[in-house]
């Protein structure tokens, strides 16, 4: 069977035909099978195939599939919003369905602006983000975050947004800088920034709880966000949480922000939300902000035709059951160590691995060309995408990261597997050496 049609991003590959999922594996067209390290792109959280998740979806197609959002609103939308406000930090009242992850960063955008608008603010415009980030391809999100190689194409972007240095401990903190001291330095930046660009003209500093796709997996250092969400609050911005990658639950908490001790205005989420089994993301908003919306105008100037589709919120509710019922947060904490522990032992010595890093089970590695002198790799050498396809070659899924950071080359792969097995492998692992796809 030849394809020749489907337009695939790697334009002169045609990428092995997927056919079958089951727990953490995915068979191709040849019946080879892959262990899913990475969810795909930390996606697939509970898998593939959970019967109880494919249940949930045959049931709400049984009854209903799609119901416009400017007529209807469906159960299943509103227990999923109740359950996720429920467990969401102090003061989040509200979720906004949209269908990814850069619609929502979109979505969260706009309602800030919108916000200010609203309260008499429209001078607040404004966006600040970090260099090392990443919040989507679409035009606006693209423009949000700060990964030069994906930008540099389309520049000049249709809104500019003021970057700012990420918190990326292995290569930013000084020598005898204490962690307090990084933060300081930080948060200084930001303050800075804030004046410079005006006061009461920023409306959001969007941050990433933990880099996922432009760095692999890296945290903050302790107290970072905490001085962070000072800032915003001296200055009047809104902290937009974006855990498109890192939120629900891969971390070891529903939200990845709660282990920073603060609370972000808005927050966005996809990707694990539906679990790969139907597109969904959402905004979660904090209750003044939707207060000021619902007293002005009373409607929010935005929307998309698929919004809080009814079998995609059947597939997510039913993905923060198996998450409940199964202990799962717990799970991804203890998992996490042990994974940690492992990647440690077997790779911790390598001379081009330059760090392991991340929590719970969203994990990266750092890929050197040598690790006392961190120095990375000439780009043209790319070794994550070797990595990746050694991987594929050898049966496993990791997901590969580069593009110029902050002016240096990245090079890391990101470990973000399944938070629980379920189903056994029924196909060949083919570990012939060097086979590539
Ligand atoms: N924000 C973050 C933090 C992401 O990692 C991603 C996707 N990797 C996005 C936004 C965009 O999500 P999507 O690809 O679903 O549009």
């Amino acid at each position: 069977m030849s394809h020749t049609h489907v337009l695939h991003r790697s334009l002169r590959q045609t990428p092995p035909v997927a056919v079958r999922g089951q727990g953490v594996w995915v068979y191709d067209s040849t019946g080879r099978a892959y262990l899913d390290g990475s969810g795909g792109a930390a996606v697939s959280c509970l898998g593939h195939n959970h019967p109880d998740i494919q249940a949930a979806m045959h049931a709400q197609i049984d009854a209903l599939s799609y119901a416009h959002t400017s007529f209807f609103t469906t159960e299943v939308a509103e227990r999923l919003a109740d359950r996720l406000v429920a467990d969401a930090p102090a003061g989040i009242s509200h979720a906004y369905f949209v269908s990814g992850g850069s619609e929502a960063v979109e979505a969260a955008l706009k309602m800030a602006r919108q916000y200010f608008v609203e309260i008499g603010q429209p001078e607040r415009r404004h966006i600040v983000a970090r260099r090392q980030s990443y919040h989507g391809n679409t035009l606006g999100a693209l423009a949000v975050g700060g990964n030069a190689w994906r930008r540099a194409q389309f520049a000049p972007l249709l809104i500019e947004v003021e970057h700012v240095s990420p918190c990326y401990a292995y290569r930013d903190q000084r020598d005898g800088e204490s962690a307090e001291q990084y933060g300081e330095r930080l948060a200084q930046e930001l303050e800075q920034t804030f004046e410079r660009l005006g006061p009461g003209t920023v409306m959001a500093f969007v941050a990433e709880p933990v880099v996922g796709a432009t760095a692999g997996a890296v945290t903050a250092v302790p107290g970072y966000f905490r001085r962070m969400r000072e800032v915003c609050d001296r200055h009047g911005v809104l902290l937009i949480a974006d855990e498109v990658m890192c939120g629900m639950g891969r971390t070891g908490t529903l939200y990845a922000i709660e282990q920073e001790g603060v609370t972000p205005d808005l927050i966005t989420i996809a990707k694990g939300l539906g679990g790969g089994y139907q597109p969904i993301g959402a905004v979660m908003a904090q209750r003044r902000i939707v207060e000021a919306m619902q007293q002005g105008s009373g409607f929010f100037q935005h929307g998309h035709t698929y919004l809080g589709h009814a079998v995609a919120c059947a597939a997510s509710l039913a993905v923060q059951d198996v998450i409940r019922r199964d202990g799962l947060l717990a799970r991804v904490r203890e998992q996490g160590a042990g994974l940690r522990e492992r990647l440690e032992r077997a790779l911790g010595g390598h001379p081009q691995v330059g760090d392991i890093r991340g929590r719970g089970l969203f994990m990266g590695i750092e890929l050197v060309q040598d690790r006392a002198t961190r120095q990375t790799f000439d780009p043209a050498l790319s070794l994550h995408a070797r990595v990746k396809r050694e991987a594929m070659a050898r049966g496993l899924m990791v997901y590969p990261m580069g593009g110029t950071i902050d002016g240096r080359q990245g090079d890391h792969v990101l470990l973000a597997p399944p938070l629980h097995h379920h189903g056994r492998r029924t196909g060949p692992i083919d570990r012939t050496p060097g086979r590539r796809h």
